[in-house]
């Protein structure tokens, strides 16, 4: 038996440097920083979480900035992109807002593509579908904002392979282009036999993270693939969420992610993203990782 996959849980991806990725996407795509943490295989760089309101599974895009790094190929091994959800009526409102802030944009079949600060391609979906809630201080008017991750885009030589583990194994199923999973976040398949391996740094996206409801389901899905000879990694708690990683049959890193315990596990829901967070396993050395982390500004006040 196996657990359940939901959906989308969080995407995370590599940065430059911090400060230019917190006002993209705070200021310019209105998001909400939810979480400034570090990343917990290495205190020295910050973990920033990105998301509705309330850091719902499902909203969250999260980046280690590491300013040093040298910049991404994107290819076998990674993502190529990923898309937010907006509402039906909003592109009209992107596409002056993305022109207000000098950011050049293509439209292809209804969607707004455009790329990062680091060079990630972001699409803006107009679709009835979403999730998350409305962020009352979003610099972005509630009837326009983005509220969660539609669909990641991975390449594959051998699509099938992911296919099948997708429509077998994550129940989704196939509609046009992309798979559809049970909470309605997708997956697309690039499908290039001739895919060069991508490498990583900034501007690529590390890996993608699916929602399954709870640790049982997790463990299930732990057991699952270990007994199907994927290389899978022991639960780690990553303290919003508790996770295994493993590498799908393309390479790109999967993470399964339980829905819980939440954002508001070590702060107060109405002051997310405030203050720095750090593990219990860090708290002692609080002083010294302050230190040693750039100082980051949050956002002017919401202007309309
Ligand atoms: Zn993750």
């Amino acid at each position: 038996m196996k657990g359940k996959i939901l959906g989308i849980h969080h995407v995370t991806a590599i940065c430059g440097d911090a400060q230019t990725n917190l006002d993209f996407y705070t200021q310019v795509l209105g998001l909400r920083l939810v979480k400034k943490t570090v990343n917990f295989d290495d205190p020295t760089a910050y973990h920033l979480y990105f998301g509705d309101t309330a850091g719902t599974p499902g909203t969250l895009l999260t980046f280690f900035p590491y300013p040093d790094g040298r910049s991404a190929q994107p290819g076998i091994g990674g993502a190529l992109g990923f898309a937010f959800a907006i509402p039906e009526s909003a592109a009209e409102y992107w596409k002056q807002r993305l022109t207000q802030h000098n950011l050049r944009f293509e439209e292809k079949g209804g969607e707004i593509e455009f790329k990062d600060p680091d060079g990630i391609q972001v699409q803006l979906v107009p679709t009835r579908w979403q999730r998350g809630e409305a962020y009352g201080d979003s610099t972005v008017p509630t009837e326009f904002q983005i509220r969660s991750i539609l669909r990641v885009t991975i390449p594959a030589r051998d699509a099938t392979k992911t296919e099948n583990l997708l429509s077998q194994h994550f129940q989704a199923v196939k509609q046009g282009e992309d798979w559809v999973m049970e909470d309605g976040s997708r997956i697309r398949i690039h499908a290039d036999e001739a895919m060069p391996f991508g490498h990583g740094g900034h501007g690529s996206i590390h890996h993608i993270a699916f929602r399954t409801p709870n640790d049982a389901e997790q463990e299930a899905w732990l057991e699952f693939l270990q007994t199907s000879g994927y290389r899978v990694s022991p639960v780690m708690d990553r303290n919003y969420f508790h996770s295994i990683y493993f590498r799908e049959p393309n390479n790109t890193l999967f993470e399964i992610a339980t829905d819980g315990p939440g954002m508001a596990i070590d702060e107060d829901a109405a002051h997310l993203g405030e203050a720095l967070r750090l593990p219990a396993q860090y708290e002692s050395h609080r002083e010294l990782i302050e230190r040693s982390l750039p100082p980051l500004r949050i956002g002017a006040p919401a202007k309309r």
